[in-house]
């Protein structure tokens, strides 16, 4: 494919030359890094390769508390929830990682019907979830892409009793201009898509067939869905394939080409490490691993790079890495989740899914152990509702005002979950995260929040500012 000029482009030798400026570093060029990082104006390509190759634990420690900081003063204890829903699995791509590639003959296909589209979103709503991510593999359907269209909207209209599904966010393979188009008309909230490799070499090896094998049209989808109107997009990277140090590099670039070129960049960042897949053998043997020292490092480092950009953290992991990432920058979890289409209303098949899953515990559990660890589980909607996304959500998360929005809506949207959907012991553990989150805001804040709160608790939903 020709390039438009302006699309995205990946320069590696900037990448290689900035690694190798990285090597030398000391404690007290780590500390300066670290010192920038905090005025939360982010960080360039040289500074990231610096902390990048940070080793010594006590330095370490050093660059976790400043993401802990950053992540503190920006999102201060809120986490979203959300569940991924697996609407198919046929695919026409030869992804040597992923279990629903073409030639897998160990994985039964299938597409869910509308009807069983909104038996899974019952389920989900019935369980408390307001956010869903659509994924799909890259083969619909007779129908082609309306298919997609037909599942978002069978996905909103889909309610029971306070449960409805406020915010369709959507991880589907690269569509052209006009499709995008008609997925903005759809009233999606994030459109997400991952690189998974931003080493050419490499992406030529593990892409081995189909219109994913095409590094460019993958790498200008982002751009393509901006210029059609999308101006809510998550990027990601899968680790393990390449090395994570030149990923990461390599999503800033892409991260500051689409600054540039929109003014403004991705909403959300997803750091997927490669799980286990049925029909994988490199799933299960990623050929560059990624350690849980170097797992927690790189969100750490993306959290100090681009502090106003969420982060996203996956059911892949097992519970106590994603306990760990949420103080270091995590601003995004999914819970109680299935890869396999029909997953929640049938049951977990491991030879209909996509990869297997580190965290198997139920919303209510992952609600109450975030609660009670001291976050406030968020199910808040608002931005994308009032139209709070692009430019206009950055111009105002940048100077932290976006804080006082979500805090009393997090609160407003925890409160529904807890009065609808939570058992005795998470309700518990929830109420006493509510009171502490008042305790600690400021009055005229409080006072908002506990005006919202009176209203859930005498019956009404869906209340935000
Ligand atoms: N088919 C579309 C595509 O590839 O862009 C979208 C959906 S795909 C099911 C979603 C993501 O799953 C992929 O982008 C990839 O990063 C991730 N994935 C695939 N195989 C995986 C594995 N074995 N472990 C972890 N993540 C995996
Ligand atoms: Fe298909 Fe996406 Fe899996 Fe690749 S990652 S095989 S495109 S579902």
């Amino acid at each position: 494919m020709v390039q438009d000029k302006r699309e995205a482009r990946i320069d590696e030798a900037r990448i290689e030359a900035a690694l190798d400026l990285g090597r030398e570093h000391d404690a007290q060029e780590v500390r300066g890094i670290l010192d920038r990082a905090r005025e939360l104006e982010g960080l360039g390509e040289a500074d990231i390769a610096v902390l990048a190759k940070v080793s010594d634990p006590e330095l370490l420690s050093e660059v976790f508390q400043a993401a802990r900081d950053v992540k503190d003063r920006i999102y201060g204890n809120r986490l979203v929830l959300f569940a991924p829903l697996y609407v198919s699995n046929l695919c026409g791509n030869e992804c040597v990682y992923c279990a629903f590639r073409a030639r897998n003959t160990e994985v039964k296909r299938r597409s869910l019907s509308q009807a069983e589209i909104a038996c899974e979103v019952l389920h989900l709503v019935g369980e408390g979830h307001k956010r869903i991510l659509l994924v799909a593999g890259e083969s619909y359907p007779s129908e082609g892409f309306s298919y997609v269209l037909r599942s978002i909207q069978t996905i909103y209209e889909t309610a029971k009793g306070h449960g409805e599904i406020r915010r369709v966010n959507v991880n589907i393979a690269p569509l052209s201009t006009e499709e995008f188009k008609e997925l903005c008309e759809a009233r999606i909230g994030t459109y997400q898509l991952f690189q998974e490799t931003y080493h050419r070499e490499t992406y030529s090896k593990v892409h081995l067939a189909g219109r994913k094998a095409d590094f460019d049209w993958r790498l200008t989808t982002i751009d393509r869905a901006m210029e059609s109107g999308i101006d809510d997009v998550g990027i990601g990277v899968l680790f393990g394939l390449f090395d994570w140090r030149f990923e990461i590099l390599a999503l800033m670039q892409h991260i500051r080409h689409l600054e540039e070129r929109f003014g403004v960049g991705p909403h959300t960042i997803s750091v997927p490490r490669l799980e286990p897949a049925t029909g994988s053998d490199i799933a299960s043997h990623p050929p560059h691993a990624v350690s849980d020292i170097d797992f927690r490092k790189i969100v750490a480092i993306l959290r100090l790079a681009v502090p106003y950009t969420g982060i996203i953290m996956s059911t892949r992991e097992g519970a106590d890495m994603r306990r760990e990432t949420f103080a270091l920058g995590v601003s995004q979890i999914s819970a109680g989740s299935r890869t396999n289409p029909g997953g929640y209303s049938g049951e977990e098949i491991a030879d209909e899914s996509q990869f297997s899953l580190g965290d198997h515990r139920s919303l209510d559990d992952v609600v109450r152990d975030v609660a009670a660890l001291g976050y406030l589980p968020s199910f808040c909607t608002a931005c994308y509702r009032v139209g709070r996304t692009g430019a206009d959500f950055m111009d105002l998360a940048r100077p932290g005002q976006i804080r006082s929005h979500c805090q009393p809506n997090a609160v407003a949207t925890f409160q529904e979950y807890l009065e609808d959907y939570g058992s005795k012991e998470t309700r518990a553990a929830g109420e006493e995260a509510i009171k502490k989150t008042l305790e600690e805001m400021q009055p005229s804040l409080r006072l908002k929040t506990v005006k919202m709160l009176n209203h859930i608790k005498r019956g009404r939903r869906d209340i935000y500012c």
